[in-house]
This record gives C-alpha cells, structure tokens and sequence, in this order.
C-alpha cells in the first residue's frame, strides 16, 4: 500500500501533502477580516443560518491578534502539541475576498514571510470572485502553495434558501470553472449534509457533480446548531432538527462510494471547536469519536470512497483498486 493512506476507506487530504511537502504540513487559522457581503446583507442577503458571530472561524481569540501574533502564536501552540514543522496560515473566518486587494496582498506576503510557512489556504464564497483576486491568487501561486476553500454547502437552490447563503448552484459551478480556467490554485470546497429534505438522490447527484468539475478536494460538515444562531431559533421552534450520528455516517457512506477516488477528503465531519456554544447535536462536539465512527460505519459496510464510482482512465481504475485494497488492510489479518 503506498504510503500516506494509513489504511483509510477514503483518499485522505494528508495523502496529498505528504506528497506535496514530504511530510505533516498543519494549518494555522487566521482572523484578518470581520465581514461577508451576508452578515452586510448586501442585495438583501441575510447571514447564514448556521453562522455564529465569529464567521466560522476556528478561534475567537484571534480577533484581537494582528497577523503576525496570530501567525507566531499558533504555530507555538501547534508546534508544542505535535511537533510540527511546516505549516499552511489558513485564512479561515468570514469571507477572505471581501477586502481591498492590497490589504489581501499584503496578508499573503506577511503570512509567506515565515520561513516554516509552505502556503496559503484561502477561505471564500463563490460570488466573491473579481478577476483582480484571481489574478493575485495565481501570482502567488507561481511562487508558493496556494489553496482555495469555497463554501459551496449545497448543489441544490431549495437547500441554499434554507441555509440563506444567498448564491445559487450555478454560481457555484460557474465560480468552481472561473478558477479553474484563471488560475492553477488547489481548488476545494465545503458541503454541509444534514440539511432538511436531502435525500440520497441528492447525495449521489452531489457527488457526480464534483466528479465532472475541476475540484481537486471536499471538507464535509454536519449541519449543527450554535447558539445566537437562526438555526438555533428554527431548532427551539422545532423546525429543524439535526440527523443523528448514524444518520450522518450513513449519507457520508452514500457519497463517498460515488465519489472519483482522485478528490481528497479534507474533513469527515465538522465540530463545534467552541464546546459552550454548541446547541445540537451534542455528537457534533467529539472530533475524533464522529471521525472513527464514519471509518467503522465504511468498514462495517465492507465499502469505501468509489465502491461505486466507475473508472474513466487506467489511472482511476488503479486508485480505485488502491482504495479497495486498504480499505480491506484492516479487516484482514496482516502479512508481515
Ligand atoms: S458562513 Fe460565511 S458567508 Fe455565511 S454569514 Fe458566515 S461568514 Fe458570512
């Protein structure tokens, strides 16, 4: 088994970077913006459901940090927890393309200062896009790693009513081809599942769309409530309620069989990093229970990402062969 896939039933983000920087590269969240044309409600647009008054991000704390504390104080804190050497600065909370393009330049080059430092990682909606942004995302490409996260959530317009992104499928899937055809960027994007009315269909249909589109990874979510959230205000009226841990495992079973083997999995799951504002479920606070939980429901049901995904190239067939063979690597006994 080639290295690096750890005997997962999915083709793991790590895979790429251990590929990529021949090692364990982590990231480093930042705060630089505090706005989206949502939380502004711009053209009417509303914040999104799900969305807490941090825009996602993964700290509170670095709202109060200019870049560099930010930069120097996780990677101390990451450094101490995992001995880590080579980091990504992860431009995470809110919408990281709503500012003016020379405060972005000037994040990317402070960020690329640090010689431990091998990329950015970019987090954005599809309707912030202007030509200029992909210009600056290419030259930065030409000389680091530059990676992009689009908050797709949903191919399907009922559903993006629901979590009140205020951007259609299509905008997706014309931004996803704007990159592509711009830029060289490593291009991946969320999808929240749990959403009310999804089905399998639509599901499998997500899936088939990502295979046909120049996307080169996914970060799954669970839809979860947080407090001081619209969502919060739908659960206590009891009109949303999340899925079960089970549930979730399962439509993550029925995607991931569909899926090409080539698109990396970045994330299983999402989780509440701020445990007190967590509403519901309360499965949505424990990372690595839902993550082995999602593994084991795969292993249990003798499948894997691409057990139903047909091969286009002799390039795929081999991946998907590779899949197969470590998803079974642990259920097997081993040769030595
Ligand atoms: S999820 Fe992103 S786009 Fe939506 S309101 Fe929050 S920061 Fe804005």
């Amino acid at each position: 088994m080639e290295k690096g896939w750890a005997g997962l039933p999915y083709h793991p983000i790590s895979h790429v970077y251990n590929k990529k920087f021949g090692g364990k590269v982590y990231k480093i969240p930042v705060s630089v913006v505090d706005n989206c044309p949502n939380r502004m409600g711009l053209k009417g647009m509303e914040t999104c459901v799900f969305c807490d008054v941090w825009g996602s991000a993964a700290k509170s704390e670095s709202f109060t940090m200019d870049l560099h504390t930010q930069i120097q104080t996780f990677r101390k804190n990451i450094t101490k927890r995992f001995n880590a050497q080579n980091f990504l600065v992860y431009f995470q909370a809110y919408t990281n393309t709503f500012t003016k393009l020379t405060t972005l330049e000037n994040n990317f080059a402070t960020a690329l200062d640090y010689d431990f430092v091998k990329g950015l990682v970019i987090g954005t909606r599809p309707d912030c896009l202007s030509p200029a942004v992909l210009k600056l995302w290419q030259k930065y490409h030409e000389q680091s790693f530059v990676a992009v996260e689009l908050g797709v959530q949903s191919f399907f317009d009922d559903q993006l009513d629901f979590l009140k992104r205020g951007h259609s499928r299509q905008q997706s899937i014309d931004a996803i081809l704007r990159i592509a055809e711009n830029t060289q960027v490593d291009l991946g994007i969320h999808l929240i599942f749990g959403n009310p009315g999804e089905t399998d269909e639509h599901l499998i249909e997500t899936a088939e769309i990502i295979n046909d589109l120049p996307v080169s990874n996914v970060k799954l979510h669970n839809l979860h409530v947080l407090k001081n959230t619209t969502l919060e205000v739908l659960y206590n009226d009891k009109k949303f309620e999340p899925i079960t841990r089970e549930e979730y495992a399962r439509k993550v079973k029925v995607f991931l069989e569909v899926l090409s083997p080539k698109i990396a999995i970045q994330r299983l799951a999402a989780f509440a990093s701020r445990w007190d504002e967590l509403v519901a479920p309360i499965w949505a606070s424990d990372k690595m229970g839902t993550h082995q939980y999602i593994i084991d429901t795969l292993r249990n049901n003798n499948t894997h990402q691409s057990a139903k995904y047909i091969p286009l190239s002799p390039e795929e067939e081999q991946l998907c062969l590779q899949l197969k063979n470590q998803s079974r690597s642990l259920l097997e006994p081993q040769a030595d």
